[in-house]
């Protein structure tokens, strides 16, 4: 495993601003819950408690010993001759693989906005995903109480900036919001989760649970029969996207292809 971040978690390793939580039910979001024994704090989870899951995953398969932290696989190539893969890293590694999975993920590079002038700003600015906790105070609880005489632009209203907002507006002297494009924002009722259900619980329980959120309602030929409870999203879906471990077809080299060439995809390793 070669791995940008300095541990287990992507998503979660690096998203740490204050209020981060999961917006899919925690118990059906975090992965091998039944595998590593545990039941999530709250139907949402915080995003520290998802990064320490991913490292107790980590911890119970034994998978720190084979991965390469703060490393970035820059290249790949395949060589038709050897059939076999070569992916090359920052740190100058050659690793000869003869299968290459690629989970780079889809949102683990922070997108600055283009906004002209934005890099002659002379205040200090960072991106969600990079919180400056030093410069802000506090935690991903809240409690940002560096911000308390500073005006605070936040750009975007998506997910992020809606679990962002509540600490923002009251640690800061002032927020100002920057929106471009209003999203719909659901209830999201939060609440701990109750120990007499987590106890109840029986093998196979996740797997109930995700094919019950997957289910896709049975469609019908009469709208007025519609459920209201009828999900308005695809079956599956995030209020984010959802990251395809899957290399795009044009990037994967087949050993059909002529033989003892070598085809490499610089910069093909990240999204
Ligand atoms: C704040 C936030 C909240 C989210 N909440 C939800 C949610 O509630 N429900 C939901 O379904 N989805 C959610 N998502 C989407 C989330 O990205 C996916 O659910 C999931 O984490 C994707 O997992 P992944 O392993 O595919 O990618 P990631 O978690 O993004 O992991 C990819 C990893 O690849 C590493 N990497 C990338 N390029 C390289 C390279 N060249 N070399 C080495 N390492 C590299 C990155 O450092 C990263 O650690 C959320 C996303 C964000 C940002």
């Amino acid at each position: 495993m070669v791995e940008q971040g300095g541990d287990f978690g992507g998503t979660w390793y690096w998203n740490r601003y204050p209020g981060v939580q999961c917006d899919i039910e925690s118990y059906v979001y975090l992965p091998l819950l039944e595998e590593i024994g545990y039941v999530p704090r709250w139907r949402y989870a915080p995003g520290e408690e998802i990064r320490q899951h991913a490292r107790a995953i980590g911890r119970h398969f034994d998978l720190y010993r084979d991965v390469c932290f703060r490393t970035q696989a820059t290249e790949l190539c395949w060589h038709d001759a050897e059939l076999e893969w070569t992916v090359h890293t920052d740190r100058d590694d050659r690793i000869r693989a003869r299968h290459v999975v690629i989970s780079s993920g889809t949102l683990s590079r922070a997108k600055l906005p283009g906004i002209p002038g934005i890099e002659t700003f002379k205040g200090h600015t960072f991106h969600t995903s990079r919180w400056d906790y030093d410069y802000t105070g506090g935690d991903a609880s809240g409690g940002l109480h560096g911000l308390a005489d500073k005006r605070v632009a936040l750009i975007g209203t998506g997910a992020t900036a809606i679990q962002v907002v509540p600490h923002l507006g009251r640690d800061a002297e002032h927020l100002y919001v920057f929106q471009r494009t209003p999203s719909s924002v659901d209830v999201r009722g939060n609440r701990p989760t109750d120990p007499g259900w987590a106890a109840s619980l029986t093998p196979g329980r996740q797997r109930r649970r995700r094919d019950n959120f997957l289910a896709v309602p049975r469609p019908t030929t009469e709208v007025s029969s519609a459920s209201p409870s009828t999900p308005s999203w695809p079956a599956g879906s995030s209020t984010r996207s959802t990251a395809s471990s899957s290399p795009p077809a044009s990037r994967s080299a087949s050993p059909a292809s002529p033989p003892d060439s070598s085809r490499c995809t610089a910069g093909a390793v990240s999204p």
